[in-house]
């Protein structure tokens, strides 16, 4: 062992939300100790057949478990919290966020009945807690979401400055405006290494103030004939009371509908996040008789989720709304990547419906929580960070961010645009990538977690793309030998009855391959891969397809 103290040194290890949107989690490790910040899920793209959700990887945690001291959530969106139902009963450690953010990860964990066991600890912006070397400080952003923060964490090595998702509003609705002097002493102190939300590093200048929605939203209530039903996230909490605070200029009464959104909004009004004059929000069986230029519904399904309010609202499926010639559909949110068919069908079956839409291009009813290249400049020059780690986004986003980065004075060989799983080692005067972690995707498949892997999702993918052919083969329990000629039964493959003949040719052809062996018993392993081998080939010389080929031997 060497005499010198080795200088302690920081880990900071991404094990999500790198070269991705969603499911973010980072890993900071120094000495014996382990902070991990937020713990979200991934919607899957349209690859990802069947998958309901996907979560980070945590095996690197679960090796370590012993030193982790503390989960940091930095806001309550599902990209930062919806992996905790499925993660935090194996992580087992405390939580720690801001009082609404703690409230919606409550929720989330009953809903998931994931709640009893849970340490979860309730932080105000401004304090201090102390996670073994690490001393972490909240402060409050603006994003679209109440009590949004970010991390100041002073550690062995230097400060690091995590920003969690905000933007520069300085006309929130509810909730502070980004704590920029706090950053700003913090800069003058001296900061290592800033991680910084990309996720709308591509759009120049400033996001909008959320004030321009509220004016898009008075219009709408003003002028609309009928209902008006405003569907947006049910974490939206600052857009909830938006509809709230308009629909009480209008003389509207406001309906939210759906489970989730209502546990969401009693939630925050409890907490004191949602204010809703006497007598404003009200019960569904209340709406019987009333003019309909007085009802407003709040609702889920701005995603085009299939079992959301709207949704079946849009489809005729829902047993106590329908839509109405004269209602207004407002859009109060973008499709999340990968959304976009799912949405847009919804607005054309609420048009046929004879509902008026308005969306994103037609009226300015939502705007974005996360900053435009300007405030992430802005952050930059207030932090004035050593090391810069761009965060939050797909490698564009990422790359975009680093540019900026770069415009602004901080060095090349100073920044790291990094993937999920890269571990990055920084000490007071370097820094460098210096290896890489397993950090795949896990997919969560209606009940299971990660038994769902690429060969699953290789199946679905071939049997969604070209169909199955299942070869029943007989085999005499006696000799071995095949008996008569195999059945084939397919699904999905060819029509049956125009192919006939292509099918009972693929029949012959089996047999005569498996006769071949003369008196030789019909070795199963032998069969399996001799039969799927002649029929792909046979198949695909005739059809161009490559269907799934399950061959099955029973004994007669
Ligand atoms: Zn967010
Ligand atoms: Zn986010």
């Amino acid at each position: 062992m060497s005499s010198a103290m080795a200088k302690p040194r920081l880990r900071v290890i991404p094990l999500g939300g790198l070269s991705e949107i969603g499911k973010n989690m980072m890993v900071v490790e120094c000495q014996d100790d382990i902070i991990v910040i937020d713990c979200g899920l991934m919607f899957p793209d349209e690859e990802m057949l069947g998958v309901d959700l996907v979560i980070p990887d945590i095996t690197y945690l679960l090796e370590r478990r012993d030193r982790i001291r503390g989960m940091l959530v930095t806001h309550g969106h599902e990209d930062h919290i919806g992996a905790l139902p499925y993660l935090l009963p194996q992580l087992d450690v405390p939580v720690y966020a801001t009082k609404l953010t703690h409230g919606l990860i409550s929720v989330k964990l009953k809903e998931r009945k994931a709640l009893a066991g849970a340490d979860l600890r309730v932080v105000t912006p401004g304090e201090t807690i102390t996670l073994g070397c690490f001393d972490v400080e909240f402060f409050p952003v603006c994003h679209s979401i109440p009590d949004s923060t970010g991390l100041i964490i002073d550690t062995p090595v230097g400060t690091v400055v995590h920003s969690g998702d905000f933007k520069l509003d300085f006309t929130p609705v509810s909730g502070k405006p980004t704590d920029l002097s706090r950053l700003a002493e913090a800069g003058k102190d001296g900061v290592l290494l800033l991680l910084s939300d990309s996720t709308y590093a591509e759009r120049p200048g400033y996001t909008p103030s959320e004030k321009v929605v509220s004016e898009a939203l008075d219009r709408i209530m003003a002028e609309a004939p009928g209902r008006v039903i405003i569907t947006t996230f049910s974490s939206l909490v600052s857009r909830i009371q938006q509809v709230i605070d308009s629909a009480a200029k209008h003389g509207r009464r406001v309906f939210v509908v759906g489970r989730n959104m209502s546990n969401i909004v009693r939630m925050a009004q409890e907490l004191g996040y949602l204010n809703a004059p006497e007598g404003i929000l009200g019960r569904l069986d209340e709406i019987k008789g009333m003019p309909h230029d007085k009802i407003v519904f709040v609702t889920t399904g701005s995603q085009g989720e299939p079992t959301s309010v709207l949704v079946r609202m849009a489809n005729r499926d829902h047993r106590q709304l329908h839509i109405l010639p004269g209602d207004t559909v407002a859009i109060s949110a973008t499709p999340v990547p990968g959304n976009e068919a799912l949405v847009a069908r919804t607005m054309d079956n609420l048009l046929r419906q004879g509902a008026q839409v308005v969306y994103g291009s037609t009226a300015p009813v939502h705007v974005h929580g996360h900053g435009s290249q300007e405030e992430l400049k802005l952050l930059l020059n207030v932090v004035k960070p050593r090391y810069f780690v761009p965060i939050h986004g797909e490698y564009r986003h990422l790359s975009i961010h680093a540019r900026l980065a770069q415009s602004v004075g901080i060095p090349a060989e100073h920044i790291f645009v990094m993937d999920d799983g890269d571990v990055l080692e920084v000490g007071p005067e370097t820094a460098r990538v210096s290896g890489k972690i397993t950090s795949s995707n896990v997919y969560v498949d209606g009940l299971s977690v990660g038994d769902i892997g690429t060969v699953v999702l290789r199946d679905r993918k071939m049997l969604a793309r070209d169909g199955i052919v299942v070869v029943i083969i007989a085999i005499n329990r006696q000799t071995g030998k095949l008996v008569g000629r195999p059945d084939i039964v397919s699904r999905g493959f060819v029509d049956t009855r125009e192919s006939k003949d292509m099918l009972d040719e693929s029949r012959d052809l089996v047999a005569r391959v498996l006769d071949r062996g003369g008196d030789r018993p019909a070795q199963w392993s032998f069969v399996n891969i001799k039969v799927r081998d002649t029929l792909n080939k046979f198949y695909y010389e005739h059809t161009k397809r490559r269907p799934m080929i399950l061959p099955f031997m029973v004994k007669v």
